[in-house]
């Protein structure tokens, strides 16, 4: 409809609009007649040339003293009078707040309506309208977001300059009015002669009115130009420059013209739902829309093009023989299709999100008040709205799958989760110092899960608070300060662990070992220096630990994540544990990332090495994303540190979070999670292991469970770490809405550490996008 030569002040798509059943012919005057008209009724002396056109008889003048341009517009013989007023009056009434829209100029008489008989002695009511320069928006083949969000800008800044107006003209009975939508559309359809398109309509007709009818009763109304459509709006490179063709005029939904603009703009987009936000957005900075609309707007949108198919339709029994009908509507009837086949609600957020800062916008307010140094990941940071089970998604509704993130253990958003921490906290939150069941039930479910003799727990607010207090237990137990630990590990941000922790302190902005700090070679079977092949490799990396004399503690992961999703070699722990308690230190288990049933095998990482720590550091996935963090020890242990001074720590310990930890462990257990990741883990691997072959870069591919890492290198033999490979195929799998992250010294391991929900097809997409990632390297 309106893809054609637009013509200023009456668009070529005038041929399908009817306003009255009866099309009366357009005026022909001859250009002389026109120009005659022009100088003796307007007194403007210009050349001129006749504009294409339907319904009305417009030409273009320039004028011959200043070379200034204008339109002279003679209204077809069956136009009326009040609406040409409403018209003129609502252009000036918006030139007063926004310069985009034509200016009437004014006869000699002073009207700006004047009338003009022809020499077929047909009376005309005439106008001249200042010329607009650019092009139509219909005519730019490539539109990019900026200009589609300032075609929102400027229908929004349009309706601004309308707000207030009125005329009686305006309260009409219109076919194009969108407040008579459903009822045009079920009136029009039998006329559709494609039994699709009819079925189509007349399905989005009904479901629009069951969805949206009760609220569209609810909208504001007010006067709105009602015909922003692509060949209406003028634009230069980057901007709309000018709103053209009042004609359609009418007193309806505020939000009509929003609704009609992003109509047009979804036409032959490759994705429709974008360019609606963007015009949306692009709205809703200048005029705000409230809930009502934004709910609206997608109803109105489709409502808009079955109408528009409906009407076509109705021009066309009128007049079989204009092909100009058929060919206007091909870009509707391609993309009204794909609108209606989206799922409303998705819609729906995607619109809703548009009142919603650009992730551009809140990352420069991120940096104006957050410290510097948190970082953001991915080039294209990923701003994220909502999450459901493995699942993330942002504000178009984008949908990423969450590859690496364990903390939403058993799922972003799970239900019980949700209601066991909102119904507890609309109940009660507060601290240990007073009694509550929870607390006990928590440690006794807690500790039930772990082996004799770890039956004591602190709970606290973090993976760092309980690291921390971790160390306190073992330095009050052995009544030493010095720590062992392994290369390239992390156990948590405070001062003290930054101290043991190599990653950090050995990183950028580190200052080194401490000499209470004691590092072990990591025991990495692949780059290490004891390999796979080795059979005895877990007992020759724990004989470093010998030449440490008097140590505390030492502290590793049970699967060093952060080392680059590390197995340990058989027997390590236990011979590692067996030296320092030998020398009188106690063993702590870092289990963090890989509790609770993540390495598929076991529920605790240790247990695959048979050992039994005498301390676990519980944090991240005990939570589901609430902060909670946990310490289990021995008695023996908890007697010592159990020295006079109190343990209290505000949060740890609180109702909300005691509620939250028990609902999290018992979805572990309830949804079996532990034995789908063993299941799922093992077909992701397999799948893994056959893109190693085809793939030199996958240097290893290794894990347990849901615990999977797969390192990349430049060069087998040489193992040269592919760093900025690996940078490039997470940033590339993020484009492609797969979150995958990257760890181990050289940043060189891909890490797939999931929720556990995750599925066998999610697996499949993962393995396919690194596939395909890989060979376009
Ligand atoms: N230990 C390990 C192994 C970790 O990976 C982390 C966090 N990445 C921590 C401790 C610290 O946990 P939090 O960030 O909750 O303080």
């Amino acid at each position: 409809m309106p893809r054609q030569l637009t013509v200023q002040g009456s668009t070529a798509r005038r041929r399908i609009i009817v306003h009255v059943d009866v099309i009366l012919t357009a005026p022909a005057l001859t250009l002389d007649e026109a120009l005659e008209c022009a100088r003796n009724v307007f007194g403007i002396t210009a050349a001129g040339s006749v504009l294409p056109s339907e319904r009305d008889q417009n030409v273009l003048l320039e004028a011959d003293n200043d070379r200034r341009r204008f339109v002279l517009k003679i209204a077809n013989a069956s136009e009326k009078r009040e609406l040409l007023d409403a018209q003129n009056d609502a252009l000036a009434y918006v030139a007063r707040r926004t310069p985009l829209c034509p200016r009437a100029v004014s006869a000699r008489d002073g009207s700006t309506i004047a009338e003009f008989v022809a020499r077929t002695g047909v009376r005309h009511y005439v106008r001249v309208l200042t010329w607009l320069p650019g092009l139509p928006l219909g005519a730019v083949a490539d539109q990019s977001t900026d200009l589609l969000e300032d075609v929102g800008r400027a229908v929004a800044e349009l309706d601004a300059a309308l707000d207030g107006f009125d005329h009686p003209a305006i309260h009409r009975d219109f076919h194009w009015d969108l407040a008579k939508g459903i009822s045009i559309v079920e009136e029009l359809a039998p006329l559709v002669d494609d039994p699709e398109m009819r079925a189509l309509v007349t399905r989005a007709a009904a479901a629009i009115a069951t969805r949206d009818g009760a609220r569209f009763e609810r909208l504001r109304r007010a006067a709105v130009h009602n015909d922003p459509n692509d060949y209406n709006i003028l634009v230069d490179d980057r901007r709309v420059t000018g709103i053209l063709d009042f004609g359609d005029i009418v007193h309806s939904f505020a939000i009509a013209d929003l609704a009609i603009a992003t109509a047009y703009a979804t036409l032959g987009k490759a994705e429709p739902l974008e360019a609606a936000v963007h015009v949306a957005r692009g709205y809703q900075r200048v005029k705000a829309l409230d809930e009502d609309e934004l709910a609206s707007l997608f109803g109105l949108v489709l409502l808009r093009l079955c109408a528009s198919v409906c009407v076509a339709a109705r021009q066309q029994k009128q007049r079989p023989d204009d092909p100009y009908l058929s060919i206007s509507q091909q870009p509707i009837r391609e993309t009204l299709p794909r609108l209606a086949a989206l799922d409303p609600s998705r819609v729906e957020a995607a619109l809703r999100a548009v009142r919603a800062p650009t992730p551009e916008e809140t990352l420069s307010a991120r940096r104006r008040v957050i410290g510097p140094n948190l970082s953001v990941a991915y080039r294209a940071p990923v701003k994220i709205v909502r999450g459901w089970m493995q699942y993330l998604y942002d504000g178009s509704g984008r949908r990423y799958l969450d590859a690496y993130n364990n903390v939403p253990h058993v799922g972003h958003s799970h239900p019980r989760v949700v209601r066991a921490g909102t119904d507890q906290m609309r109940l009660l939150n507060t601290n240990t110092r007073y009694l509550h069941d929870l607390l006990g039930q928590f440690g006794e479910r807690l500790t039930a899960t772990l082996p004799d003799p770890l039956r004591v727990c602190y709970f606290v607010n973090s993976g760092s608070e309980a690291n921390e207090l971790a160390l306190r237990l073992a330095r009050a137990h052995t009544g030493r300060r010095d720590v062992v630990v392994l290369d390239a590990a992390y156990h948590g941000n405070t001062s003290t662990l930054i101290d043991i922790s190599p990653y950090k302190f050995n990183g950028p902005g580190g200052e080194g070992a401490a000499p209470w700090v004691h590092v072990l070679p990591l025991p990495d079977i692949y780059r290490g220096k004891y390999r796979r092949g080795d059979p005895r490799a877990g007992e020759k990396y724990a004989e470093f630990a010998r030449q440490v004399r008097n140590p505390a503690a030492f502290i590793a992961e049970s699967a060093p994540s952060v080392g680059g999703q590390i197995i340990l070699p058989d027997r390590y722990l236990a011979s590692v544990y067996a030296i320092v308690r030998a020398a009188g230190g106690v063993c702590i288990a870092d289990e963090v990332q890989t509790a609770y049933g993540r390495m598929g095998t076991h529920f605790y990482a240790f247990e695959a090495q048979n050992v039994v720590p005498d301390i676990v550091v519980l944090g991240k996935p005990i939570g589901n994303g609430y902060p909670l963090g946990a310490v289990v020890t021995t008695r023996e242990i908890a007697a010592s540190f159990d020295n006079g001074m109190e343990f209290f720590s505000t949060f740890g310990g609180s109702t909300v979070s005691c509620a939250v930890g028990l609902a999290v462990l018992q979805v572990v257990q309830d949804e079996r999670l532990q034995e789908h990741a063993r299941q799922t883990g093992e077909r992701l691997l397999e799948r893994l292991r056959a893109l190693q072959a085809v793939h030199p870069l996958m240097g290893d591919v290794r894990g347990s469970g849901l615990f999977l890492g797969v390192e990349l290198v430049k060069d087998r033999s040489s193992l040269e770490p592919a760093t900025e490979e690996a940078r490039e195929i997470v940033n590339r799998l993020r484009d492609r809405a797969i979150l995958l992250g990257t760890d181990g010294p050289f940043a060189n391991v891909l890490k797939i550490r999931p929720p556990m929900p995750f599925s066998d097809d999610d697996g499949e997409h993962v393995a396919s996008a690194l596939d395909e990632v890989l060979a376009g390297l």
